[in-house]
């Protein structure tokens, strides 16, 4: 399933319907985590949900958290997003797009590069597996912090 960051409602509705297709039940705290998610507009962090959705649910685990985003990644709902500030980001938007990342603050900026989606994966790396996801990352330094 694709969809835009902007429709949060639907992102909300895929992410109920991952659990499903995952056999997982719908706990009153995997939805409360699951709209967290849908409500944000950027590359969360796990931290970052975690934090928000703890102010409502104060007993809530940090494993709970863990489990539901990887559930959410199995199902290719959400992706991860690779880059060196060692927290775990993901990425609400599962359109074809690609990265800038600043190295010094972490920023995650997304672009779109119809060059760069025609990128033709080698016959032999297609041999090794199957892809899910591809994408540019370029990594650099921000206008903020040069
Ligand atoms: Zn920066
Ligand atoms: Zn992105």
């Amino acid at each position: 399933m694709s969809l835009k960051r902007d429709d949060k409602k639907l992102r909300l509705q895929g992410y109920i319907q991952a659990a499903r297709d995952a056999g997982i039940k719908l706990t009153h705290q995997r939805l409360e985590i699951f709209r967290e998610l849908a409500s944000h507009g950027e590359h969360p962090d796990i931290e970052m949900i975690y934090k928000n959705v703890k102010e409502r649910i104060p007993t809530i685990s940090m494993d709970t958290v863990y489990r539901a985003f990887s559930m959410l990644e199995r199902e290719n709902v959400l992706n991860r997003v690779s880059f060196f500030s060692g927290r775990a980001r993901f990425d609400l938007d599962t359109t074809p797009h690609h990265h800038f990342v600043c190295k010094v603050c972490g920023k995650v900026l997304d672009f779109h590069c119809a060059d760069a989606d025609r990128f033709k994966i080698p016959d032999e790396v297609l041999s090794w597996g199957k892809i899910n996801q591809t994408y540019l990352e370029l990594r650099g330094v921000c206008t903020d912090c040069i």
